[in-house]
């Protein structure tokens, strides 16, 4: 299920109309495409020295540690479903169940973490996420202290990623119109100290060892929402998978009509074509002293 790119002409897309921009006869159930732009499309400018692949030889296995349900899709779902498509194995182990996600008052924070891990599971299922686990952190108040750090350490060494993707702990603010969630920085922060060194060294949480989960050392770790991309990847072929996976967050979107033209502003028209979605990471390859 891929959107189809009708290469449309500058003129058409003044008109700004959705439809002019993506074909919908190969969209599985695309929501109306009446939707207007508020505004054209930006024009991609373009990013010196930075990589647009993956350059991976092999099939990876990928863990995303992030905060709260629905940070996977909304951060990198296209990058998701990218690398799915490719054959790599991808999991999720989220540190929240997302229970603060509401300010219905009719709701109680155990419901709202209910919704949001039925909506996670739904999501990542139709990504083709092999597994989700929730550490169950009470959303809103994380700390990257040294029980969560081994909580993170634990399952790296159980699924033994290659590539171990967070966020950019330094990003405090994505842009001059909001701040980030503190939650997103405090994952980002324990996941970068999980990788290195308590990870792959026996002596950090040796009780781990006694639980039978040895050392593991992971080739690359990427993170996301990041200010400092040195990678950006072309995922304007699985936008309509990252979209799809992010209505399935129905609790969190609000009109999904709405949504999805918010989500279209952030296309970009890049090297002739008219409608680009990118999504960047800060990438880190480990350099090995042995092997
Ligand atoms: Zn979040």
């Amino acid at each position: 299920m891929r959107i189809r790119l009708r290469r449309t002409t500058c003129q058409k897309l003044k008109d700004q109309t959705l439809n002019q921009v993506l074909s919908n006869d190969e969209v599985e159930k695309p929501v109306e495409r009446e939707v207007r732009r508020s505004k054209p499309l930006p024009v991609y400018k373009g990013y010196d020295l930075v990589e647009t692949n993956e350059n991976w030889l092999t099939t990876k296995n990928i863990l995303v540690v992030l905060a709260h349900p629905d940070d996977p899709e909304f951060f990198l779902g296209g990058s998701i479903a990218r690398w799915i498509k490719a054959g790599h194995h991808v999991r999720y182990v989220l540190l929240t169940r997302g229970d603060k996600g509401s300010n219905d008052p009719r709701l109680t924070a155990e419901q709202i973490a209910k919704i949001r891990i039925d909506e996670q599971r739904a999501a990542a299922e139709f990504l083709g996420v092999i597994s989700v686990d929730f550490l169950g952190y009470e959303d809103g108040y994380l700390i990257p202290d040294l029980e969560m750090r081994k909580a993170v350490v634990r399952f790296i060494r159980k699924y033994r990623p290659q590539i171990l993707v967070s966020c950019d702990p330094e990003n405090l603010f994505p842009s001059q119109q909001y701040v980030n969630h503190p939650d997103h920085r405090a994952a980002g922060q324990v996941v970068v100290d999980a990788v290195f060194p308590a990870a792959g060294n026996q002596f950090f949480f040796p009780e781990l060892l006694e639980e039978g989960y040895e050392p593991h050392e992971v080739e690359e770790l990427w993170l996301s929402l990041t200010g400092k991309p040195d990678v950006r990847l072309d995922v304007t072929a699985h936008w309509n998978d990252k979209l799809q996976a992010l209505k399935l967050h129905a609790s969190q979107i609000g009109d999904p009509r709405a949504f999805e033209k918010r989500m279209l502003e952030r296309a970009h028209s890049h090297q002739g074509k008219d409608f680009y979605v990118e999504e960047g990471f800060r990438r880190i390859i480990f350099r090995r002293i042995s092997g």
